[in-house]
């Protein structure tokens, strides 16, 4: 076999890794599955694909409404009248995008950029689009971090975003494409419409987060944590080099910083003795279980034997976190709280307390996950030979 010069190579392989990474295909609509939809082009026309072919050009002004049937896809528009045994594909020739409008139920239309591809599974139209990445990172910045940031909290938003986007590529496999549009995956209700996230964008572009093996990070957060964060091992048992308690002074005068929640004595305590044995007729057992004052993050409460799960507590009684004090009072047992959350990775509200105050986006990146780097998603293939 001929041999292929190393830099033609080269060549070939940084082009390779760019397809990989330029587009995400997402699966829109899926928290309401619909048989009846209208597409229309966003400011200017769109091709009309039918089962692979291309047959029409839908106007801009002309909405096209698409509804299933037994035998396949039939749409409607002023002009048009197609039939779909499979699919039907909508592309942008000026890569202005498309609106898409839930018809049944109704939902508001939305704007996205790049195509979208129609197709029928499970009863139900399948609705996938190929957005470029850097506007989808754009679209997910927008639903989930909301208005009135500062750029470094948008900009330390958008390398979390693109760094979970391509770790999670495959949580789709089965599904005919890569990442949902709802809280599963990441919100992602269109086109990003604010120039803050647009430049925050547009200034990390590419740029991903790794550990220190090179492995795109899990950038799990939470709304406060009250001081400290937890190891992610005493959450979800699997420890990560870079989710690794640190104390936290940036969150500790935010919205979320401290709560308070009262349980009837009697039901704290029994639930106590039912759940895992705690002796209820031992006077110091109960006065151990109904004051105590934690020192810093615990795993257990007021160390007592047997030991009573803070995160399992936190679950079954519905509390904002599982680091808390507990106070006597009458027929009541107090229990006042620090954060919001189960406390692993960034801490929300410490991170935007640290981008008002003239932290950059890295230094915040520094001080919730351990070890971590930021890379050119380019040039991860030069670190490491595995693929995404
Ligand atoms: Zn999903
Ligand atoms: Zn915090």
């Amino acid at each position: 076999m001929k041999r292929i010069p190393p830099l033609v190579a080269a060549i070939f392989l940084s082009f390779t890794a760019l397809a990989q990474y330029a587009d995400m295909r997402v699966g829109l609509l899926r928290d309401s599955p619909t048989r009846h939809i209208m597409v229309m082009g966003d400011g200017g026309p769109l091709t009309v694909w039918v089962d692979g072919k291309q047959v029409a050009e839908l106007a801009v002004s002309d909405g096209l409404v698409l509804k299933y049937t037994e035998s396949g896809i039939h749409a409607n528009s002023l002009k048009l009248d197609l039939t779909a045994r499979k699919s039907m594909t909508f592309r942008s020739p000026a890569g202005r995008g498309f609106r898409l409008r839930n018809m049944s139920p109704k939902t508001r239309e939305r704007s996205y950029p790049g195509s979208l591809h129609v197709s029928t599974a499970g009863g139900n139209f399948l609705m996938v689009a190929t957005v470029p990445l850097e506007e989808y990172v754009a679209g997910v910045v927008q639903a989930e971090a909301g208005k009135g940031h500062w750029l470094e909290y948008y900009k330390l938003q958008s390398v979390s975003c693109r760094t979970y986007a391509l770790a999670n590529k495959r949580r789709h496999a089965g599904d005919g494409f890569e990442v949902c549009d709802g809280t599963h995956c990441q919100v992602f209700q269109g086109r990003n419409q604010q120039d803050s996230i647009r430049q925050a964008v547009a200034l990390t572009r590419d740029l991903v987060v790794v550990d220190s093996h090179i492995q795109l990070i899990h950038a799990t957060f939470h709304s406060n944590c009250g001081g400290e964060t937890t190891n992610a091992e005493d959450v979800w048992s699997k420890s990560e080099p870079y989710l690794v308690s640190t104390i936290d002074t940036f969150c500790l005068r935010e919205p979320h910083a401290v709560w308070q929640q009262s349980v009837p004595r009697t039901k704290w305590l029994n639930y106590l003795h039912k759940e895992y044995g705690v002796n209820t007729d031992d006077s110091n057992v109960v006065a151990s279980v109904t004051e105590h004052v934690p020192e810093c993050r615990e795993l257990f409460l007021a160390n007592i034997s047997p030991e009573v799960s803070l995160i399992r507590l936190r679950r079954d009684f519905h509390l904002r976190s599982a680091y808390f004090s507990v106070h006597p009072e009458g027929d009541m047992v107090v229990l006042t709280g620090k954060g919001f959350g189960h406390g692993v990775g960034l801490c929300q509200e410490g991170a935007m307390h640290m981008a008002r105050n003239g932290y950059t986006y890295t230094d915040i990146l520094h001080h919730y996950f351990t070890n971590v780097h930021l890379v050119k998603l380019q040039n991860l293939d030069f670190f490491r030979d595995d693929g995404l």
